[in-house]
C-alpha cells in the first residue's frame, strides 16, 4: 500500500484511549477556578477598584486610568499566583477567528526583576491593524489600531497566560471586529425593548438577549489528517469518495459514544469547567464521527466570547487524544455537515421571559408583543439574516437536504402559529377596540411548556417555547454576526412597535387595544415569512419565491443584502455601523470568500497532480504489464482474456486526461477571475466559475479512487477516516 496512507492507519490503530485532563473533585469544587470573576476580584482588589469594575459590566461606565493600575494589579497578582508569565489582549478581528498578542509580566530595573502590568497595558493594546482584514478601512501606511479591554467578559487563563477578552477598533474609532458591532446592537435593543416592557411593566430599566450556542464538530484521528493535505488546509476534504456506509441506517444519531470520544469529552469539558463554560449536553450527531455539546445559555457577549474560547480548548485537548477537531460546515461530501445553532432570547432586568408565554392574558399580551416584533425583523431582513449566515464553508450545507435551507422562514409550532391565525382573522379587534376584547383573545393562549412546542428541523428559525432556535449559523463560525445582525433588526422593529401604539394610544385608543392592533398589523404584514411545513421541500422552494422571500443561491451575491438601502439604514439608526464600517464588512466578506476558494482550489490541484493522477499512472503501469505479458503468452487471445483490464485501463487515462485538463482550466480559472478589479465581480467569478470547474475535478477524482488499486492510493478514505 502507498506507504503514507499505510503509516497513517497504522499510527492511527496504535493510537490508544486514555483520560488526560483528571480532576477527582466535584466539578463544582474547581468550576471557574481560571477566571478572574467576582468574588475573585472582591478578594485580590481594593473596594474602590471593585465597584468600578461592578459599574462597568453593570452600566458600561468608564474605567479611570488611576483605577485601571489598580485593577491590573489585582488581576496580575491572580494570575501570577497561579503560574503565568505573560498577558493578552485576545480580540475577534474580521477574520472569524480570535487573535492574540501575549507580553510578558516580567521587567528588568536596576538589575531587578518583577512582575510589572500597568493599568495602561490593561485597558488598551496596540496590534497592527493593518494586518488584519479592515476592508480599507486601514492602510498599511496607517497601521495603528487598539484592542481596548472589555470589561463585560471575565479574565480567564490559559496556558499560563492571561487573557483579556478585548475589542478592536482603529484609530479613527471604526470598529474592525466582530464584538463592538454586537455590544452597540445589545445596548440598541436594549433600550427598545424597555420601551416597549415598559408597556407592560414600569419597573423594567433593561432587557438582555440570552444565548445557548450548539456546537456541532467532527473528530478525525490526528496521523489520518496529517495524510490529508487537504484537512490539514483547508479543514475539510476536496477530493474523496463516498463510504458505502455512512449515515443511511440513522445508527450513530444519539448512539452510544464511542469511548475514545467519551474520553475527549470528558477531558474538554473538564478544562472548560475551570474556565467556567459550563457544558450541559454531549451526544452523537447524525453523521458518522460527528458530535455535538451545549453549554447552558446565558448572557450573549459572554456565550460568544465562551464559544469562541471552547472551540480552543477543545483543539487543545484534542492533541493530547491524537485526534483533530474540525469544525468546518461540511468537511465530507455527501453526509451531513455541521451547525452552529443560535439559541436565542430577551430577558428584562426583573427577570421575565420576553418570549415566554405567559399565565394570565396581560403577561400573553406581552409576549404576544415580542413575537411579533421579531417576527416583523426577521420578515424585513430575512435576506439579510440569511446572507448573515452565508460563508464558503457554510455554503457547502446550505440549502441542502439538512439544515439550514437557502431560504428564511419563521417556525412558530402549532400553539402559537393558532393563535396568530385568530388574531389575523378576529375582524373585531380592529372594530372593537375597547380593553376588554383585547384581553378575552389574549386569555385563550395556553401556556406553553418549553417540552410541549413541536420541533421542526426543517425550519432555520424555529421557536421553540421561550426563545428562537436560529439554526442555520455554520459550525465555524463567529456567531457574533448573525447575532448582531438579529439583534439590530429586532431593535428597529421594538421601536417602531412602540411608536405605533404611541400613535394609537395618542388618537384615544386604550392601550390594550391598541397594542393588540399593533400586534395584528405587525403580524399581518410579516405573515409570508411564517411557514410551519417542510423547509427542505421543493414545494416550499416555489411557495417562498411566490411569497417574495429570497433564497440564497449564490454567497457573495448574497452579500449584497448587507449594502441594501434598508440594511445601511438600519445599522445606523440603531447605533451599531456606519455606512463606512457596514461597507468595509461587505468587502472583507467577499475578500474571505475568494482567499479561501482560492486555497481550497489550489490545494485540489497539487493533490490531483501530486498524489491522484501518480497513482493513477502506477496502476496502469501494472496493467499494462499484466496485458503484454498476456499477450505474450497466449497471442491473440489477451484481448478476450484481458477484457477487464484493458477497459479499466481505458477509463483509468480517460479519467487522467480529463482531470488534467480541469485542473488546467481550474487554474485559468484563478487567473482570469483574479484579473478582476472589483472585489465583489472577482468573488462572483470565484464562486461560479472557479467553484463549478472544482466540481469537475472531483468527478474525476472521486472515480479514479474507485478504478485504482486501493493499496496504491495515497489518501486516507472517506471510509477510514469517518469510523472509530
Ligand atoms: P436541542 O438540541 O434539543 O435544541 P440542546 O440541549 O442541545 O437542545 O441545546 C439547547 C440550548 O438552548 C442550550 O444551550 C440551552 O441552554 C439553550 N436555552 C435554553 N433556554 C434558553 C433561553 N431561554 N434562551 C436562550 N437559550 C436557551
Ligand atoms: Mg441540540
Amino acid at each position: 500500500m502507498a506507504t503514507f496512507r499505510q503509516r497513517a492507519l497504522n499510527e492511527a490503530a496504535a493510537h490508544k484511549t486514555e483520560r488526560y485532563f483528571v480532576d477527582e473533585r466535584p466539578v463544582s469544587a474547581y468550576f471557574g477556578q481560571n477566571v478572574f470573576d467576582l468574588p475573585k476580584m472582591r478578594k485580590y482588589m481594593s473596594q474602590p477598584a471593585y465597584e468600578a469594575v461592578l459599574a462597568a459590566i453593570k452600566e458600561g461606565a468608564q474605567i479611570d486610568r488611576k483605577v485601571a493600575n489598580e485593577i491590573a494589579s489585582g488581576m496580575k497578582a491572580w494570575a501570577v499566583e497561579r503560574g503565568a508569565t505573560h498577558y493578552t489582549h485576545i480580540f475577534q478581528p474580521l477574520t472569524g477567528t480570535t487573535a492574540e498578542k501575549h507580553e510578558a509580566f516580567i521587567t528588568i530595573k536596576d538589575g531587578q526583576a518583577f512582575e510589572n502590568f500597568k493599568g495602561s497595558a490593561l485597558v488598551q493594546q496596540e496590534p497592527d491593524a493593518s494586518s488584519f482584514p479592515s476592508g480599507g478601512l486601514r492602510a498599511t501606511f496607517e497601521a495603528r489600531g487598539y484592542s481596548a479591554w472589555d470589561p463585560t467578559s471575565p479574565v480567564f487563563l490559559l496556558d499560563e497566560t492571561l487573557c483579556i477578552p478585548s475589542v478592536f477598533i482603529s484609530y479613527t474609532g471604526e470598529a474592525l471586529d466582530m464584538k463592538v458591532p454586537n455590544l452597540k446592537s445589545l445596548a440598541a435593543l436594549s433600550t427598545a425593548a424597555t420601551a416597549v416592557a415598559n408597556l407592560f411593566d414600569k419597573s423594567v430599566k433593561a432587557v438582555k438577549v440570552n444565548i445557548g450556542l450548539e456546537q456541532e464538530y467532527f473528530l478525525v484521528d490526528e496521523a489520518l489528517y496529517n495524510a490529508r493535505p487537504d484537512l490539514r488546509i483547508c479543514d475539510r476534504t476536496v477530493i474523496g469518495h463516498t463510504s458505502a456506509k455512512d449515515q443511511q441506517l440513522s445508527d450513530h444519531y444519539f448512539g452510544a459514544i464511542p469511548q475514545k470520544v467519551v474520553a475527549f469529552m470528558k477531558d474538554f469539558e473538564t478544562e472548560a469547567y475551570k474556565l467556567g463554560i459550563d457544558l450541559e449536553t454531549r451526544h452523537n450527531e447524525v453523521a458518522p464521527n460527528q458530535f455535538e455539546c451545549a453549554p447552558v445559555f446565558c448572557e450573549c457577549t459572554k456565550a460568544i466570547d465562551q464559544n469562541m474560547l471552547l472551540m480552543i480548548v477543545m483543539q487543545n485537548v484534542a492533541k493530547k487524544h491524537n485526534l483533530k477537531v474540525l469544525f468546518h460546515e461540511k468537511p465530507f461530501d455527501g453526509i451531513n455537515g455541521s451547525g452552529k445553532h443560535c439559541n436565542w432570547s430577551m430577558q428584562t432586568d426583573t427577570g421575565t421571559l420576553l418570549l415566554s408565554p405567559g399565565k394570565t392574558g396581560a403577561k400573553n399580551l406581552q409576549f404576544l408583543a415580542f413575537y411579533a416584533a421579531v417576527t416583523k425583523a426577521v420578515y424585513k431582513h430575512n435576506y439579510l439574516l440569511m446572507s448573515s449566515i452565508s460563508t464558503l464553508s457554510n455554503s457547502y450545507r446550505l440549502g441542502g437536504h439538512e439544515a439550514p435551507p437557502a431560504v428564511m422562514s419563521i417556525f412558530s409550532g402549532a400553539y402559537v402559529s393558532g393563535i396568530l391565525k385568530s388574531i389575523l382573522e378576529n375582524d373585531e379587534i380592529l372594530e372593537d377596540t375597547s380593553a376588554k376584547n383585547a384581553i378575552k383573545m389574549v386569555n385563550a393562549i395556553p401556556d406553553i411548556l418549553q417540552d410541549n412546542t413541536d420541533r421542526n428541523r426543517t425550519s432555520p428559525f424555529a421557536f421553540t417555547g421561550n426563545r428562537f432556535e436560529f439554526r442555520a449559523l455554520g459550525s465555524s463560525a463567529n456567531a457574533a454576526t448573525a447575532v448582531y445582525v438579529l439583534n439590530t433588526a429586532v431593535a428597529e422593529s421594538l421601536t417602531e412597535f412602540r411608536k405605533a401604539v404611541d400613535d394609537l394610544e395618542a388618537a384615544g385608543v386604550p392601550r390594550q387595544a391598541a397594542i393588540l392592533k399593533t400586534i395584528k398589523k405587525f403580524i399581518d404584514e410579516s405573515k409570508n415569512v411564517l411557514f410551519e411545513g417542510n423547509g427542505y421541500s421543493k414545494e416550499w422552494e416555489v411557495e417562498s419565491a411566490k411569497r417574495g422571500l429570497k433564497a440564497v443561491k449564490n454567497v457573495p451575491e448574497s452579500y449584497k443584502a448587507f449594502i441594501e438601502k434598508d440594511s445601511i439604514k438600519m445599522f445606523e439608526d440603531m447605533g451599531v455601523l456606519t455606512s463606512e464600517e457596514t461597507n468595509a464588512r461587505y468587502e472583507v466578506l467577499n475578500e474571505s470568500y475568494v482567499k479561501k476558494l482560492q486555497i481550497e482550489a489550489r490545494v485540489q490541484g497539487d493533490i490531483c497532480l501530486n498524489h491522484v493522477i501518480p497513482a493513477a499512472v502506477s496502476y496502469q503501469n501494472i496493467l499494462m504489464k499484466d496485458i503484454l505479458g498476456a499477450k505474450e503468452a497466449f497471442g491473440e487471445e489477451f484481448k478476450d482474456l484481458c477484457a477487464a483490464e484493458i477497459a479499466t485501463y481505458r477509463k483509468i487515462a480517460k479519467f487522467i486526461n480529463d482531470i488534467s485538463r480541469d485542473v488546467n482550466d481550474l487554474v485559468e480559472a484563478r487567473k482570469k477571475a483574479n484579473k478582476v478589479e472589483d472585489f465583489a465581480e472577482r468573488a462572483k467569478l470565484y464562486s461560479t466559475e472557479v467553484k463549478d470547474m472544482m466540481d469537475k475535478v472531483r468527478y474525476s477524482a472521486d472515480h479514479l479512487e474507485m478504478l485504482v488499486d486501493d493499496e496504491l492510493w495515497p489518501l486516507p478514505k472517506y471510509r477510514e477516516l469517518l469510523f472509530f
